[in-house]
């Protein structure tokens, strides 16, 4: 497919550089530039300084491994925190998504991925160290597993527990089952499986 240019460099420049965000083909990459230069003052001067303060600003929080503007993070310095929980992750998106649940008042760890041989992440490529000398300090009693059901979430999963064996703390996981508005005819076995194992009374 032919890729003819559009405008000048510096157009061409954001084009391929949004195209490379999730979810943007080059397609919606050329919207959305063109939407920027459109809206110049009201979006593209603003994202510009707010990126500018973004790339001056964040880091990742040296306890927990999540992004903020201080280290230690918001959340790994609140008082008000359960000192007691450690929720572990594998992405900051996952951190996100259980705060935005705001089911629990704990602080996390994120992992920066899975475990997978095959594509030769082993455990030193993981802030896996760092949650067992977390551990290690004697104020965690448990640490709940908030990792991807996949295979190589399941991988890590185990490994961390064999890790923390011997330390007094309980490791827990999430259930896996039935989504909530979920229609049980569209699941699959596995979930279904494991919904019928993990049933609790009515
Ligand atoms: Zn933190």
């Amino acid at each position: 497919m032919a890729n003819s240019k559009v405008g000048g460099p510096e157009i061409e420049r954001l084009i391929q550089l949004l195209s490379k965000l999730p979810g943007l083909g080059p397609r919606s990459a050329r919207r959305a530039a063109l939407h920027l230069i459109k809206k110049k003052d009201q979006l593209l001067v603003p994202l510009a300084e707010a990126m500018g303060v973004a790339v001056d600003k964040i880091g990742v929080c040296t306890t927990c491994g999540t992004v903020d503007t201080s280290d230690p993070c918001a959340i790994c310095s609140d008082p008000r925190r359960d000192q007691t929980m450690l929720v572990v992750v594998e992405d900051v998106a996952d951190l996100w998504a259980l705060e935005r649940a705001a089911a629990l008042n704990a602080r996390y760890h994120v992992l920066g991925g899975n475990l997978s041989p095959l594509d030769g992440i082993g455990p030193d490529d993981l802030n896996i160290a760092g949650l067992i000398e977390r551990c290690h300090g004697g104020d965690i009693s448990e640490v709940i597993l908030a990792i991807n059901a996949t295979v190589e979430g399941q991988t890590t999963a185990h490994y961390i527990t064999d890790q923390l064996a011997g330390l007094d703390v309980s490791v827990t996981r999430l259930a896996h089952g039935v989504p909530v508005g979920g229609e049980l005819d569209y699941l699959d076995e596995g979930t279904l499986t494991q919904a019928l194992k993990a049933r609790t009374r009515f």
